[in-house]
């Protein structure tokens, strides 16, 4: 088991800058999740964790040791890649014996680990096959046995379920899990899969052009996303966006987005204060907004969180329902708003009373995009 720490870590490719000064800590037995779009740099991280690729400035050190020139076989991490990269013309258990035979493991001791591995992940009846005769998922488990039969300190996980279909990538992901809790070998798993990554990692670290938003538990990125990336980034749908204006009515302050206007509750206006009279963004989840009356009944709600706006669009999803919103014209601005199974009868086209939980609201600066709460 072991701690990895990226320490001010850049790499350049020419005049591309893939990863830009970024810096965090891997502890002992966690599991970090990578996420960001594509092209924002997280496989070029793991990469030169595993030493695939060097180190243009900064440090990385695996338990103690800087390992920024230390060969891949040398760090004691296994890496499970997306396209898994098994030997087409060897079997399964010579996929997943191979480092050992190249490394002269005495035979006995390759049956012994092989078989170990092959029965913690249920592939025991496969490891005659050739990859060519296997499904993806029993491709992935043949990847992944070939990493843990390394019993490495650290695994590093290169978008390894993102060849298989969704009912498949849901199980494996959860094997993945169950696989964690139970070993606890620190991890890095990259993938641009928003809830994977909520639903896999201890903490989560949020990639954009090569630099590091945010790192935090899943419910930190999402109840206090540091800015508008992040936040439009965790959740799906993502977090709506209105243009807006912060504007003072008596104590009060209020969010005016023309034609939405809803009240701040004191201790959020406490923070918006400076904000009186200038322009913000103003951020709401769809599961924060609610069609009326239906607001979840251990809350009173305010009666200034009320508005309406016009149903554009209805968006069925089986167990929720998407409802598409527009506030009046000219401003029009889109925002969804996520209900259950729809139950009663609405039209396209018609005005609906919403309630906004401005409890948990937020708002940004438009300038920089960052969080003002
Ligand atoms: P991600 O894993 O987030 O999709 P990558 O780490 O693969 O992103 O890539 C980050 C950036 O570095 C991209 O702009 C990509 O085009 C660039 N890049 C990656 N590898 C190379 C390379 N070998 N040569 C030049 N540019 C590269």
């Amino acid at each position: 088991m072991a701690e990895v720490v990226v320490d001010q870590v850049t790499k350049r490719y020419g005049d591309v800058i893939a990863v830009d000064r970024i810096s965090f800590t891997v502890n002992d037995g966690e599991f970090v999740v990578l996420v960001g779009p594509s092209g924002c740099g997280k496989s070029t991280t793991l990469r030169m964790i595993a030493g695939l690729e060097l180190i243009t400035e900064g440090k990385i050190s695996i338990d103690d040791r800087i390992v920024n020139n230390l060969p891949p076989g040398e760090r004691q991490v296994a890496m499970v890649f997306q396209d898994y990269a098994l030997y087409p013309h060897m079997t399964g258990f010579e996929n997943i014996a191979f480092g050992m035979r190249i490394r002269k493991t005495p035979r006995a001791e390759i049956e012994d680990r092989v078989r170990r591995v092959a029965e913690q992940l249920q592939i025991q009846d496969i490891l005659d096959r050739k990859p060519g005769q296997m499904s993806g998922g029993q491709r992935q488990r043949v990847a992944l046995a070939r990493a843990m039969v390394r019993d490495p300190k650290v695994y590093l996980f290169d978008e390894p379920l993102s060849n298989l279909d969704a009912k498949l990538r849901i199980s494996a992901r959860n094997d993945l899990i169950r696989m964690h809790q139970e070993f606890g070998t620190t991890a890095l798993y990259v993938t641009h899969d928003q809830t994977e990554a909520m639903t896999m990692g201890d903490r989560v670290a949020v990639f954009s052009k090569g630099r590091i938003h945010q790192i935090g538990a899943p419910e930190d990125l999402y109840d206090r996303p540091v800015d508008m990336h992040v936040a439009g980034f965790i959740g799906t749908p993502g977090m709506n966006f209105l243009k807006c204006h912060i504007l003072r009515d008596s104590d009060d302050l209020w969010v005016d987005c023309e034609g939405l206007r809803v009240k701040l509750p004191a201790e959020l206006a406490n923070r918006a204060l400076a904000w009186t009279g200038k322009k913000a963004i103003f951020g709401i989840r769809p599961e924060d907004v609610y069609v009326a009356p239906a607001f979840p009944h251990e809350f009173e709600y305010d009666e200034s969180w009320l508005t309406s706006a016009d149903l554009e669009m209805i968006e069925p999803l089986g167990t929720e329902t998407l409802l598409h919103m527009v506030t009046p014209a000219p401003e029009s601005q889109r925002f969804i708003a996520v209900t259950g199974y729809l139950r009663r009868p609405l039209r396209e086209g018609q005005a609906l009373q919403l309630i906004l939980d401005m409890r948990r609201c937020h708002l940004f600066d438009p300038e920089t995009q960052k969080a003002i709460f």
